[in-house]
């Protein structure tokens, strides 16, 4: 017989949503354990961009400096290299933010750094190395998790089980979640080449005739993803690791005496990219927020802040309610009805995305600009749109939930 555990909340999941909503519901007083499938958060296929808006949560958190004090970047205007034109894509500089700027800064050190605050509550529970296998039942109810651990099987009851584990969900496919799925054209290689002293010295995307190779400053190297067609990857590999090496150095240059480090097709990850969204995202007693909700293409870097800002909802619509029990079915779809809107809007905007600037399907003229893109580069206050888009995103969410004084 597996080992039995009662809480008031389980969250499936200590990626960005779980993390947040983790520690906001450990700063309310609520019960909650939150079960990481990996031992650590050292995992390199994560984006590293904490936005403007998340960085205004921290300040309202309190712990704004002390977070800017771990090693990161911070990058006030995005720009792209599109077939050998320099354009500035974005400016973050007039956002009506406290930090005028996207900090990237590994998601490991974010999660550590959230997942360090909620300790200090004595409600947070965090167990790494336990993998969510299936969710437990009574007749239609659900009642908790069962999870495989280093050392055996546990089962955790709670009132409320959160998905947020992400665009590969068990708690979403066990709940029978019904999914909408929008198709994404591409999918992503993932490596890692070294870093010089020469290097630019931001984190970059090249496009080029519909292809895109973004380059992630992670100190002494560049996290590399390359965007390719979806289902594109034995066709690169058949012609050969020589012409792929070459391929990378044809939109950065400066990679040429390294990019040899990639002599391995072990080397270069497949990240398949995915958009859809669950047409109810929750049912009695349970909830599914980010990904496991909605999982989000790379396409404008807003996966990380969609899925902070769906759990500082569902903190606020939830939390104090959770203090004293379970919180109906009614309660859980406001967060639904709060946070589809801004899914929407930015899921349409992903797919625009590959439909028109990474994937070719609308062709331009080699060696001419988009039309968006040139429009960006004449005029600059076009710049704080799409800043205010990936820096703050719609529906910006504040903080409403009890702290635990
Ligand atoms: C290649 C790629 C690059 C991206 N780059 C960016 C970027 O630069 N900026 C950006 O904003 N967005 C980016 N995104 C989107 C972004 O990664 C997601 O939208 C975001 O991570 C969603 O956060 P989440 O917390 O919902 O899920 P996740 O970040 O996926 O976290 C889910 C967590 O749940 C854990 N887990 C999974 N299953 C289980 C289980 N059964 N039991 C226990 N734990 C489990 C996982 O280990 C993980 O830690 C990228 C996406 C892709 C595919």
């Amino acid at each position: 017989m597996p080992e039995k555990l009662q809480t008031r909340c389980v969250i499936t999941g200590g990626g960005p949503a779980g993390m947040m909503a983790g520690y906001l519901f450990a700063r309310a007083h609520v019960p909650v354990v939150v079960l990481e499938k990996h031992a650590d958060f050292f995992r390199d296929f994560r984006g590293d961009t904490i936005h403007p808006s998340t960085l205004e949560l921290m300040y309202e958190l309190g712990f704004l400096d002390e977070f800017l004090n771990q090693p990161h970047q911070e990058v006030r205007e995005l720009r792209a290299v599109i077939d050998g034109h320099t354009v500035p894509l974005a400016d973050f500089t007039k956002l009506p933010t406290r930090c005028k700027f996207i900090a990237f800064m590994p998601q490991w050190d974010f999660l550590n750094f959230l997942s360090t605050r909620a300790k200090e509550f004595p409600s947070f529970q965090l167990l790494m190395q336990h993998e969510v296998i299936d969710l437990t039942f009574d007749e239609q109810r659900v009642t908790g998790v069962r999870v495989k651990t280093p050392t055996g099987e546990v089962e955790i009851r709670a009132d409320l089980i959160i998905g947020a584990d992400g665009r590969h969900s068990i708690v979403q496919a066990r709940a029978g979640l019904k999914r909408q799925e929008f198709g994404a054209p591409i999918d992503v290689l993932w490596m890692r080449v070294s870093k010089q002293q020469n290097d630019p010295k931001q984190s970059f995307g090249f496009f080029q005739q519909g292809k895109l190779l973004v380059l992630l400053d992670r100190g002494d190297y560049w996290q590399c993803g390359f965007v390719i067609p979806k289902g594109g990857f034995d066709e690169i590999k058949t012609r050969g690791l020589g012409q792929f090496q070459y391929d990378i150095v044809s939109f950065a240059g400066f990679l040429r005496n390294r990019v040899a480090e990639l002599d391995d097709w072990s080397k270069i990850k497949l990240l398949t990219v995915q958009i859809n969204r669950l047409r109810d995202w929750c049912r009695d007693r349970l909830l599914c927020i980010g990904d496991s909700a909605h999982a989000m293409s790379p396409a404008g870097g807003v996966g990380i802040n969609l899925a902070i800002q769906d759990a500082v909802a569902t903190a606020n619509l939830l939390a104090r309610k959770l203090r004293s029990g379970a919180v109906s079915v009614e309660d859980l779809r406001k967060v639904q009805a709060r946070r589809e809107w801004p899914t929407r809007l930015i899921q349409t905007m992903q797919v625009f995305i590959h439909r028109n600037l990474v994937t070719g399907q609308t062709s331009h003229r080699k060696n001419s600009l988009p039309i968006v893109f040139r429009l960006l580069k004449w005029f600059p206050v076009l710049r704080q749109i799409p800043a205010r888009f990936i820096g703050i995103g719609p529906r910006p969410e504040r903080f409403h939930s009890p702290s635990a004084e």
